[in-house]
């Protein structure tokens, strides 16, 4: 493991022990939280001998996912107890259930748009972001966010419901967009390991047709008309990159029957079996048909594509796909 991942493990252990100490002088029956500190003690010498994440029973890696989340644990999945295993399956449902509560209804109605989205965890969760917020009128506008947090599994998972609920809180409000994005740039780097970070593109769309759209380090979207694709190539950093980062917007003006494509990199970097990635050119050749099928046969049709290309079974990356159409 590298020593600066092992150095932020080694701090938050600290920071947990001494919170541990202060706690002991107060409670009433400190035994607990003794057993609780030679937990500490004993993963912070792990550090220091160089056996950190490892697994007690088989000496391989544990999951990275589970580590961010409890620096103290001391198995990998495979030699859990048949008990952490059940109880680990239970948080695991419950997970992606909240997480599907998180998705933005389908039978939204948007002031002059129509949209479509498809979402699909890779395992049980997914840290991918996809959602839909009406504007501070309504009748008038919304916010679009498609999204990926780096890595994938339940630390992922977690960030992506951080980010939802820091656009639902501020989204609608007084702030401009690049202020907003700006806002939760700040707010998601106070919150996440500096290990963690999320690429997005948000925008707010307009009845008129116009959109205002902020890329942070996300898959380029794409406006589909009828004389051609467009690729909409300004990108900042991800978020999480840098504290103080600006985000500029730049704004577009859709026609009726426009699309605007937006997607995960779980669809352009899905692999064949033969290594071959599925790539931007083939996604664009299946989007030149796009203005004439409706938006879900669109999303229907790159499924299809996208199946026929990597093969059945379990998809390796998370795969958000959005399509909206000016009305
Ligand atoms: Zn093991």
């Amino acid at each position: 493991m590298a020593g600066l991942i092992e150095s932020m493990f080694a701090r938050q252990l600290e920071e947990r022990k001494q919170r541990l100490q202060e706690a002991a002088t107060r409670a009433s029956d400190p035994r607990q939280i003794h057993d609780l500190l030679d937990d500490v003690d004993r993963a912070l010498a792990k550090i220091s001998s160089g056996n950190y994440g490892l697994c007690e029973s088989c000496h391989e890696p544990i999951e990275p996912d589970r580590l961010a989340l409890d620096p103290m644990t001391r198995y990998c999945v495979d030699h859990l107890t048949e008990n952490e295993q059940h109880a680990l399956e239970r948080d695991i449902e419950l997970a992606r259930q909240m997480q599907n509560r998180l998705l933005p209804a389908r039978d939204l109605i948007l002031p002059g748009w129509t949209s479509h989205f498809h979402y699909e965890p890779s395992g049980q969760v997914s840290g991918d972001y996809c959602d839909i917020i009406a504007g501070d009128n309504p009748a008038e506008s919304f916010y679009f966010i498609v999204g990926d947090v780096t890595g994938k599994g339940i630390a992922a998972s977690l960030l992506m419901s951080q980010l939802h609920a820091m656009f639902r809180t501020l989204a609608g409000s007084d702030f401009s967009l690049s202020e907003l994005m700006e806002r939760i740039n700040r707010l998601f780097c106070e919150a996440s390991l500096s290990t963690h970070f999320a690429t997005l593109v948000c925008g707010l769309a307009h009845k008129t047709g116009e959109i205002e759209f902020s890329n942070a380090g996300h898959c380029l979207p794409f406006i589909i008309r009828e004389r051609g694709i467009e690729r909409l190539s300004t990108s900042g950093l991800p978020l999480g990159f840098a504290c103080d980062a600006h985000y500029h917007t730049e704004k577009k003006a859709l026609l009726s029957g426009d699309t605007l494509f937006l997607y995960t990199d779980g669809l352009t970097e899905s692999a064949a079996h033969s290594g071959e990635l599925y790539g931007e050119n083939r996604l664009l050749d299946l989007l030149k048909g796009a203005s004439s099928v409706s938006p879900k046969e669109l999303l229907e049709s790159c499924l299809h594509d996208l199946t026929r290309f990597s093969g059945r079974g379990r998809r390796s990356d998370d795969l958000t796909l959005m399509v909206l159409r000016k009305e």
